[in-house]
């Protein structure tokens, strides 16, 4: 085991694995730690993805894909079914993988790039010399060794510490996070095209139901809800009750209970010698959950900042506030829009619900932006955006286009 690299990476999931392929690609020395014996096992994820956003990353590929949908389809509380699909999305939707070959290929990626992978090989601590973190301590097969480094980047996922070893608050509050639950449902009819979405305070109090077709007559059935907004009510308890009303016939054949952080940008996702990125800094999108592509986002800014950072020879927070900088105006302007609107949608009772889903169940999307979505909510219900302007007058503020088509139509 070598004991010195340029950059250390906490964590091989999509995050890990994109940063340390970028960085390799770069010719640094990396090193990919992953405190698992099998990267991607055991999953916590729904695996739907974006087909555009995903190709910027790595070549789709039918060994992790299971389903190529073409559109959502979301179910009010009374039923009422708005449609997202391809045809009048007039783009491409997305995919629901296989993340346990997915994780694995990215680290693939990784290992052809240059870098080096070790599996079962956990970080329990930080070297922090002078105010600088410099390496990380690791525990492999019972033993434990230091690492030394430039800079370490922490992509440990939702429960990560690095963060918090660097002195980074990145505590969560039962409102920050999105409690799930998830069964691999198999003997089922599912429409492999789609992606369902129910919606109701009763079956999932300030959260969803989701079904992600897998293909072979399977489907991810899953469930997210707020721990401060569902009182006693537990998320596995109402996916259960689902699946036992709407899927007599299904077999479980797989568990998966996990969090999600749903708290919105943190300011600080650096320190000298660190940087955090994916659920490790809080990088998920509030309404759908959704981290993979923003996790692949955030690394691949981070590796460009860090390569840059090494080749000046200074590895300071004054150097690495361009990641932040750059995350924060991309990704954090858009995860900062859905957390408005995610405070809204927890708040809204099964009546508004339905009134909303009424409003759009005829629109006609042009794409599947949540400003598209909230355009096509104020062409089809004046009066419910109307009474809606306080919760999403920030959004609006923030799109100039919106606020321009906006004034144009009152
Ligand atoms: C039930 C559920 C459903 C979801 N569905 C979707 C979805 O459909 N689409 C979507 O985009 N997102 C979804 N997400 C979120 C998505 O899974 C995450 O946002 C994504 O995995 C974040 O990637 P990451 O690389 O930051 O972290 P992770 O994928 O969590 O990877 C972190 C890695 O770090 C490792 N690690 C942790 N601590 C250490 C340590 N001390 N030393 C070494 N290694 C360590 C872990 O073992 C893990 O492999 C879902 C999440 C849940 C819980």
């Amino acid at each position: 085991m070598k004991d010195q690299y340029d950059v250390v990476i906490v964590g091989a999931g999509p995050a890990g694995s994109i940063a340390a392929k970028n960085i390799a690609q770069k010719g640094l020395d990396v090193l990919l730690i992953e405190k698992r014996q099998e990267i991607g096992d055991p999953v916590r994820c729904a695996e739907g993805v974006g087909k555009l956003h995903l190709r910027q990353h790595i070549e789709p590929d039918p060994r992790w894909i299971c389903a190529d949908v073409k559109g959502s389809r979301i179910f009010s509380p009374d039923g009422t079914k708005v449609e997202m699909a391809e045809e009048v999305s007039g783009g491409e939707v997305g995919y629901v993988l296989e993340r346990k070959l997915f994780d694995r290929a990215l680290a693939n990626e990784a290992a052809c790039a240059g870098a080096d992978v070790m599996v079962k090989t956990r970080a329990t601590g930080l070297i922090i010399e002078d105010d600088f973190v410099c390496g990380v301590k690791v525990m492999y097969l019972g033993v434990e060794s230091n690492i030394r480094c430039k800079i370490v980047i922490g992509a440990d996922g939702v429960e990560s510490k690095i963060g918090r070893w660097a002195g980074i608050d990145t505590s969560l509050k039962p409102s920050d996070i999105e409690t799930c639950a998830q069964y691999l449902v198999a003997g089922i009819e599912v429409d492999q095209d789609y992606c369902v979405f129910y919606l109701g305070n009763e079956i999932a109090p300030a959260g969803y139901i989701w079904i992600f077709p897998k293909g072979k007559n399977q489907a991810n059935v899953g469930i997210g809800i707020l721990g401060s907004k569902s009182g006693k009510k537990r998320a596995v308890t109402l996916l259960t009750d689902f699946v036992n009303k709407n899927m007599p016939e299904g077999k479980i054949i797989e568990m998966v209970v996990g969090g999600v952080p749903v708290c919105g940008t943190i300011e600080r996702t650096i320190a000298n010698g660190l940087m955090l990125i994916g659920d490790a800094a809080r990088q998920s999108d509030p309404i759908t959950g959704g981290g993979i592509i923003n996790a692949m986002d955030a690394a691949k800014m981070a590796a460009e900042i860090a390569v840059k950072a090494i080749a000046a020879g200074d590895v300071s927070t004054n150097m690495l506030k361009e990641y932040e900088r750059k995350w924060h105006s991309t990704l954090g302007h858009e995860i900062n829009n859905s957390l408005i609107v995610k405070e809204a949608f927890t708040n809204f009772t099964d009546e508004e619900l339905n009134s909303l889903a009424y409003s759009l169940k005829d629109a006609n999307f042009t794409s599947m932006s949540l400003l598209d979505l909230l355009y096509a909510l104020f062409k089809a219900n004046k009066k419910l955006l109307w009474d809606l302007r306080v919760l999403f007058k920030d959004v609006l503020i923030n799109e100039i286009d919106f606020k321009r088509e906006f004034k144009d139509n009152v």
